[in-house]
C-alpha cells in the first residue's frame, strides 16, 4: 500500500480523498492556490504545498506545479478527485511518466473515452446498447448527413465529439436546419474543444438520466455497484440523484450492470467509473463515461455499504477487488441533495463567508462537506459546498429524513439553495419518482419564484 498520496483537488472532494487515504494509514498531502490557504482540508493533510494563485488555470489545472509538489514531498501517488484534471488523460500521462502512480484508469483509456465518437464506438463493439445515431463522426458532405437524418428519424442532435460540461449539442426538428446545425456546431465545437468533429444522435424526448457505477481492478475483475438516477438537472448540471433509481426491475439493473463490467474486462478498465445512460421507455442508451469518482458516489456507497474512494486506491495500489459481483447487495434507498453557494431560483453564484453554520445529523444522514463558521467560500470555483445524503429504508424514509435535515440545516452569511431542495422534497413529481431530465427546467419555468 502506498505511504503517501498527494490529491489534486480542493473542496468537499479533497476532504472525502483524505478521509480515505486516512482510514487506510496513507499520509497527505494537500495542494492548494492562494484562495484555499486556510480550507479544512489543507490543516488537516500531513503536509500541504501552494500551487499558485486563486485562478484555477493557474493551481488546480497547472500540470508542472502539482508534479513538483509530489516530488519535493515524496509523495508516491495522485488521486485528482472531480472535475479540474481528473479526466485530463495528458495529466494521467505526465504523472506516470515522472513516476507517481496515477489513482484512475490508464491514460489510454481515458483518451478513448474523453472523446465521445470513440467512446461510442467502443461501447457497442462492446455490447453496451447506445443511442441510434451516425456511425461515426459527420463528413462534410451534406446528402450524406440528410440520409443519416431520414435514416435515424427526426428529432436528431448534433454534438461534439469533444464536448463536455453539456456544451457543444444543437436539436435539430427539421431537414431545413439540419446543415446549418452541423456546420454552427462544428465551429462552435472547434473553438471550444479544439476539435470540429460532430457526430449526430437520435434526440429522445422525455429520457430519464440513470448512470451504472463500476469498479475494476488490474486483474480483469469487474463489478458493478448498480445504478443512480440523477434525472432532476438544471443545465444539464445534476441537482439531486439517488439510488437505486426507481422503477427499474432488478433484473433489468442486473442486465444493464453486467453489460458494464463486461465492458471493462474488455476494454482493461482500471478503477472506479460511470457509465451514464439516457433511459425511456424500458431501453438503457449509452451517452459517456465518466472515467474517475463522481460527486454523487455516496448514495451508492450507502445502498452497497462498498467505500468507493478506498476501492480507488487499492486498485492503484494493485490490489485485487475484495469482494465478488455475487457479494454487492442493495439494501435500502439513498438520497443526495447538491447545497451550492448560490441564489435558490435565479441560481446566482453567492460566495461570501459563512456567519453561522448548523449541519443537520441523526439517524441515516451524511453530510459531505469542507466548509465551516466562518468559512469564506471563494468566489473563483464551484459552488458546491455541502452534500446532504439521507439514508432509510424504504424512499419515502429517506425523503423524510431529508426533510428533516434540510429543516435543520442553518446556513448564514451566504444565499445557499437549500430552500430549492426543501420545495423539491415536498414535491408530488418527485415523490412519485421516475421524472425526466427537464423536469425541473419545467417547474421553475412555471414557478413565479424565478422572477
Ligand atoms: P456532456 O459530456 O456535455 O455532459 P452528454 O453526452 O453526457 O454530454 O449529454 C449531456 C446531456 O445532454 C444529457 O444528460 C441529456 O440531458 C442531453 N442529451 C445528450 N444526448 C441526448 C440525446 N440523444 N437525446 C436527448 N438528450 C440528450
Amino acid at each position: 500500500m502506498f505511504e503517501k498520496i498527494l490529491i489534486a483537488n480542493r473542496g468537499e472532494i479533497a476532504l472525502r480523498v483524505q478521509r480515505a487515504c486516512r482510514e487506510l494509514g496513507i499520509r497527505t498531502v494537500a495542494v492548494h492556490s492562494e484562495a484555499d490557504e486556510d480550507a479544512k482540508y489543507v490543516r488537516l493533510a500531513d503536509e500541504s504545498v501552494c500551487i499558485g494563485p486563486a485562478s484555477s488555470t493557474d493551481s488546480y489545472l497547472n500540470i508542472p506545479a502539482i508534479i513538483s509538489a509530489a516530488e519535493v514531498t515524496d509523495a508516491e501517488a495522485i488521486h485528482p478527485g472531480y472535475g479540474f484534471l481528473s479526466e485530463n488523460a495528458d495529466f494521467a500521462e505526465q504523472v506516470e511518466k515522472s513516476g507517481f502512480v496515477f489513482i484512475g484508469p490508464r491514460a489510454d483509456t481515458i483518451r478513448l473515452m474523453g472523446d465521445k465518437v470513440t467512446a461510442k464506438q467502443t461501447m457497442i463493439k462492446a455490447g453496451v446498447p447506445v443511442v441510434p445515431g451516425s456511425e461515426g463522426a459527420l463528413s462534410e458532405d451534406s446528402e450524406e448527413i440528410v440520409k443519416i437524418a431520414r435514416k435515424i428519424g427526426y428529432p436528431v442532435i448534433i454534438k461534439a465529439a469533444g464536448g463536455g460540461g453539456g456544451r457543444g449539442m444543437r436539436v435539430v426538428h427539421t431537414e431545413a436546419a439540419l446543415i446549418n446545425a452541423v456546420t454552427m456546431t462544428r465551429s462552435e465545437a472547434q473553438s471550444a474543444f479544439g476539435n470540429p468533429m460532430v457526430y449526430m444522435e437520435k434526440f429522445l424526448e422525455h429520457p430519464r438520466h440513470v448512470e451504472i457505477q463500476v469498479l475494476a481492478d488490474e486483474h480483469r475483475n469487474a463489478v458493478y455497484l448498480g445504478d443512480r438516477d440523477c434525472s432532476l438537472q438544471r443545465r444539464h448540471q445534476k441537482v439531486i440523484e439517488e439510488a437505486p433509481a426507481p422503477f427499474i426491475a432488478p433484473k433489468d439493473r442486473a442486465r444493464i450492470g453486467e453489460r458494464c463490467a463486461e465492458a471493462c474486462r474488455k476494454i482493461g478498465y482500471r478503477g472506479a467509473g460511470t457509465f451514464e445512460f439516457l433511459y425511456e421507455k424500458g431501453e438503457f442508451y449509452f451517452i459517456e463515461m465518466n472515467t474517475r469518482v463522481q460527486v454523487e458516489h455516496p448514495v451508492t456507497e450507502l445502498i452497497t455499504g462498498i467505500d468507493i474512494v478506498k476501492n480507488q486506491i487499492m486498485i492503484a495500489a494493485g490490489e485485487k477487488l475484495s469482494f465478488r459481483q455475487r457479494n454487492v447487495t442493495f439494501h435500502g434507498h439513498a438520497i443526495e441533495c447538491r447545497i451550492n453557494a448560490e441564489h435558490p431560483y435565479k441560481f446566482t453564484p453567492s460566495p461570501g463567508r459563512i456567519t453561522t453554520l448548523h449541519m443537520p445529523g441523526g439517524p441515516g444522514i451524511r453530510v459531505d462537506s469542507h466548509v465551516y463558521q466562518n468559512y469564506f467560500v471563494p468566489p473563483h470555483y464551484d459552488s458546491l459546498i455541502a452534500k446532504v445524503i439521507s439514508y432509510g429504508d424504504t424512499r419515502e424514509q429517506a425523503l423524510a429524513r431529508m426533510r428533516v435535515a434540510l429543516s435543520e440545516m442553518v446556513v448564514e452569511g451566504i444565499q445557499t439553495n437549500i430552500a430549492l431542495h426543501q420545495d423539491l422534497m415536498v414535491d408530488s413529481g418527485f415523490a412519485e419518482g421516475g421524472i425526466s431530465i427537464h423536469y425541473l427546467e419545467k417547474k421553475l419555468a412555471a414557478s413565479s419564484k424565478t422572477d
